[in-house]
């Protein structure tokens, strides 16, 4: 009986002593020295291993109690401080007094010191004498290690860089937004610039658009999309839409249909992701009568940076802009309209508040952009101006809170406006808008990327043809003939300059093909 009771003793003793030596490593582990000692010490005594080598059973009973309740105490300890470290972001000071735990904290500070190299702690207790300064840093530095995800995240998303890349596609727009491995096309330029805008995009390593938008329906901004609709894998194609019945349209609607590609206008207020990156659209905000209104207007963001796009909606859409509500503060404004004086009103400038704006436009384009009116005021508002007519394709990089250029910024301040008298050019731009050339004709003989003109002196004015076609119904006008052709309020607003009447009467034709006096009745009298 005897003997199969001290067999029991024996394995109960062996059971929670091997528990407790066990137990101790744990509490090793977690810093605890004391506790692991007791506890190590608790357990072997119990085992029946001790009654070889301890003292007096009363003794070993009242050293065992204590070792029990000091290993009790620091398990007790040890869970609580876990518990603590996860819930709150205990001051460093607290934790520093207790022994044990500064061996915790400075497991901690280790972790910390890997992670989170540049930490400085705020704590200003030590930093009364130098001496103590530097001991203290090895404890103020650990930060909770709670922060540390937060933190990490917060930077990740800021780091995320932002690449736009304004285009350079002479008279037109095209803007490139990259965000990682998505991608975004703002517009494609005229129709002979769509092999140009494709070659662009292939060089940036792009091979699919999460979105391709084109802000409204003018020939310089969805003449070059044929080619892209057709050349990428693109998810989604947003149109400012107004029909038009001419060439460049028709082939936009027949290349989507060919890809089996849809589009649509999204609502004003819409936000959409684009990589890190987000964009909201502002605009339109109701139906309008002209293309350039009906622009798609879109504020792209990156952590802190801004970039506002309005299309070429004038200062009564941009009104609408602001009538809605929307909070358009941004770093930086794709100038409205190719700098013109239609666009830009005073009222959007003082909502949007940019440090910089860009300008997209051709060097001696025959609508004089950009309007004098325009870089005067961005100029009173200390807007840093880029111009792709002056620069060739401008590219800036958002980190979250910077923006980089891939140049300086344009000093010129040079207007796109004549001047003087009208001179007599019958440049290519013109046969350009007639969409009748083809897209392998113009690549090559128009401008390079790197095309540095010193054509900044457009003073030399901006050649505007003998015969200008209202883009809007078709009428013919003579230059200078009547005030539809000059500067003032009644001037057109979109002009296609032809040097020979034959030409602009082709032109005329192809956006207006019924119609009965093609003349203007001011200019024939
Ligand atoms: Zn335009
Ligand atoms: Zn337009």
């Amino acid at each position: 009986m005897s003997s199969l009771f001290q067999v029991l003793k024996d394995l109960v003793g062996w059971f929670f002593g091997v528990c407790f030596i066990v137990l101790s490593l744990g509490l090793f582990f977690n810093g605890s020295i004391v506790g692991g000692i007791a506890s190590l010490l608790f357990g072997f005594g119990i085992t029946p291993l001790r009654s070889k080598l301890m003292l007096p059973s009363k003794v070993s009973f009242a050293v065992l109690a204590c070792l029990f309740l000091i290993s009790c105490g620091a398990v007790a300890k040890v869970g609580s401080e876990t518990e603590t470290e996860k819930s709150t972001a205990q001051s460093g000071a607290e934790v520093v007094q207790n022994t044990e735990n500064v061996l915790q904290t400075e497991s901690v500070v280790t972790q910390a010191e890997v992670e989170e190299p540049e930490t400085v702690s705020e704590k200003t207790d030590f930093e009364e004498t130098e001496q103590r300064e530097t001991e203290s840093k090895q404890e103020q530095e650990p930060k909770p290690p709670v922060d540390l995800p937060e933190e990490q995240a917060e930077k990740e998303e800021v780091d995320a860089e932002l690449q736009v890349h304004f285009i350079d596609v002479g008279q037109g727009d095209a803007t490139l937004v990259i965000s990682g491995e998505h991608a975004m096309l703002i517009d494609a330029g005229d129709d002979s610039k769509g092999t140009k805008v494709q070659l662009y995009l292939k060089n940036q390593g792009v091979e699919k658009l999460d979105y391709l938008v084109l802000t409204h329906t003018d020939a310089d901004h969805i003449g070059g999309a044929d080619v892209i609709v057709s050349k990428f894998d693109i998810a989604n194609v947003f149109i400012g839409d107004f029909p038009k019945d001419n060439t460049v349209y028709r082939d936009l609607m027949q290349a989507l249909k060919t890809n089996g590609l849809t589009y649509s206008m999204p609502k004003a207020g819409n936000t959409y992701a684009l990589g890190d990156a987000f964009f909201t659209t502002v605009a339109p905000n109701r139906e309008y009568d002209n293309a350039n209104n009906s622009s798609i207007g879109l504020l792209l963001q990156n952590g802190e940076n801004g970039f506002l796009f309005t299309g070429d909606a004038e200062e009564e859409a941009e009104q609408d802009i602001l009538t809605a509500g929307f909070d358009i503060d941004c770093d930086v404004l794709k100038a409205g309209h190719h700098g013109s004086r239609t666009s830009n009103s005073k009222a959007l400038l003082s909502a949007a508040t940019p440090a910089y704006a860009v300008i997209s436009c051709e060097a001696n384009n025959s609508y004089g952009h950009p309007h004098a009116e325009v870089l005067n005021n961005l100029r009173a508002m200390n807007v840093q101006v880029f111009r792709t007519d002056e620069q060739g394709s401008v590219v800036a990089v958002s980190d979250g809170k910077q923006i980089t250029w891939n140049c300086a910024p344009s000093e010129s301040w040079i207007p796109g406006e004549p001047t003087g008298s009208m001179q007599e050019d019958s440049d290519e731009e013109n046969n350009v808008t007639e969409g009748n050339v083809t897209e392998e004709n113009v690549a090559d003989e128009n401008d390079e990327e790197e095309q540095e003109t010193d054509s900044g002196q457009a003073s030399d004015l901006s050649a505007g043809g003998n015969y200008a076609v209202n883009d809007r119904n078709g009428k013919i006008h003579i230059v200078g003939e009547c005030t539809a052709t000059g500067t003032g309020d009644k001037a057109m607003i979109n002009p296609v300059y032809f040097a020979t009447y034959e030409e602009a009467e082709a032109y005329s034709i192809q956006i207006k093909p019924d119609m009965d006096k093609r003349r203007c009745g001011n200019c024939y009298k």
